[in-house]
């Protein structure tokens, strides 16, 4: 399958809506499909509305990386849940969702990245994460023909890698498979409120009457929430990512230090990234919002590129309407997928920097180069909460560059929220009200 997917994949889940239902879940990127597969094998009655295409958005555009090094400590029980189900779905699916569990590995050029590795590998060390810091003769030893002088790395065996792409429709089918309804271009346009609680959804291809809603809208949820008077302080960046033809194996698993990122693919060839690179299209949500980000600005400011404003219909465009009836095209439906333009001059410094650590490889042809808004919140944390003040919503979103490898893990701890069960996690990390109760803004790990 070409990757990523877009509006010219053609549509593979088509329904029909239904008149009501449980639970509806609004977008099919991995935490909505984990999300209703989950809801579904609990044998509630779930429709999952997809604006564009399944995984169309972030969920098909990012790296693969399936990984608990380097996550916050409040996600990493879920983390480690989550690669538990991979393993498990990839004995369902079998090969095609490209999972491998060949180790993440972080690489420093300095000694201060080294000391930070070592604070997380020690705190993680009690949650029982196989992490290990390396020596530069560890490193060289895994990493073949790297003429990159690194001082070390931080690597987990245990991590994997899966091929985004294929492995979300594949996990969209076996939602589907167990009785969840799932329709692609069907935005959500409301919710239907009586009485002060949900009582449906108003979608472009009609309404649905049920009593919870999850909203798994990526970088759309902050826009459709505040048309209800719910504030998510949720922002996006563009994240640039680039694949390579066929090349020699340098490294079984997925690797990055501060210049770039790379893991090989099924295919043969290579994804590359920054390592931590990024451009943000300023619009009147980071007006908003901007005190609050004020201690990740701190720590990430050299790898923002600000730009004045985002092409027209993105979420925070200063031309995006801010309310809109339900009864007439909304933006979610101006903007089926979000599929922004890649930063030429992030690819070429990426292709470069891989270039001179593998000399020997020569320079990379690229196969493709893309780009996706990647949802962040202010401490680069998740909310995954029920609304007070909106009862029957519960908000599933701000993955915050992450969300991939947690999907299933979230997935599963979703559907209990809604379902009324007890989640297994302490939940209270991902509550929404911390951005409004006095609470410290504590930016998780950017590792
Ligand atoms: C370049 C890049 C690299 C990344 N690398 C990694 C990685 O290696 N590992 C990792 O774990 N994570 C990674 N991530 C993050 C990960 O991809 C996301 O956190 C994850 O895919 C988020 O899933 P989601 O379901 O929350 O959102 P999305 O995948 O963005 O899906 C949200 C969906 O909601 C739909 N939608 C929105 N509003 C509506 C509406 N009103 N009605 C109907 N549908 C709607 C959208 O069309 C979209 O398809 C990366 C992200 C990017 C962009």
């Amino acid at each position: 399958m070409p990757f990523p997917i877009s509006e010219a994949t053609p549509v593979r889940f088509a329904g029909p809506l239904p008149d009501a239902c449980d639970v509806v879940v609004i977008g099919g990127g991995v935490i909505g499909v984990m999300t209703a597969w989950n809801l579904a094998e609990r044998g509630l009655r779930v429709t999952l509305c997809e604006k564009g295409r399944i995984a169309g958005e972030q969920s098909s555009r990012n790296w693969g990386w399936i990984r608990q090094q380097g996550r916050d400590f409040g996600e990493l029980p879920i983390m480690m849940e989550s690669l538990r189900h991979w393993k498990s779905l990839s004995q369902e699916f079998g090969e095609a969702l490209g999972f491998r569990q060949e180790g993440v590995m972080y690489l420093a050029r300095t000694e201060a990245e080294m000391a930070g590795f070592e604070a997380w590998r020690a705190e993680a060390r009690s949650f029982g994460v196989d992490t290990e810091m390396q020596s530069a003769g560890q490193v060289a030893e895994r990493i073949a023909g790297a003429a990159t002088p690194w001082k070390g790395g931080l690597f987990t065996a245990s991590d994997a890698r899966a091929e985004p792409w294929v492995a979300v429709p594949l996990l969209a089918e076996g939602a589907q498979a167990r009785g969840a309804v799932i329709v692609e271009n069907c935005a959500v346009r409301a919710l239907d409120i009586a009485g002060g609680r949900v009582t449906g959804v108003v979608t472009e291809q009609g309404s649905i009457a049920c009593d919870q809603v999850v909203l798994a809208g990526g970088a759309w949820s902050a826009l459709f929430a505040r048309a209800h008077g719910v504030a998510i302080p949720q922002l996006s960046v563009r994240a640039t990512v680039m694949a390579t033809e066929p090349l020699p194996q340098v490294f079984a698993g997925n690797a990055a230090d501060d210049a770039f990122a790379f893991r090989r693919r099924a295919d043969g060839g290579y994804t590359l990234a920054p390592g931590a690179a990024h451009d943000f299209f300023i619009g009147p949500d980071a007006f908003r919002n901007f005190g609050l980000y004020l201690p990740v600005l701190k720590k990430d400011f050299r790898s923002t590129k600000f730009l004045p404003a985002a092409p027209s219909h993105y979420p925070d465009a200063w031309g995006t309407p801010r309310r809109w009836a339900a009864d007439a095209t909304s933006p979610f439906e101006r903007m089926r997928v979000l599929n922004p333009e890649p930063s030429a001059r992030i690819v070429a410094d990426v292709c470069q920097s891989f270039a001179a650590c593998f000399p020997h490889l020569g320079a990379p042809k690229l196969k493709a180069a893309w780009a996706g808004m990647i949802d962040t919140m202010p401490d680069v944390v998740p909310v995954v909460d029920r609304v007070a003040a909106l009862p029957g919503l519960v908000l599933a979103t701000g993955m915050s560059g992450h969300g991939f490898g947690i999907g299933p893990g979230f997935g599963r701890v979703i559907a209990d929220l809604v379902a009324g069960n007890d989640t297994g996690h302490d939940l209270h990390r991902f509550r929404l009200t911390r951005f409004t109760d006095g609470s410290k803004i504590a930016p998780g790990p950017s590792l």
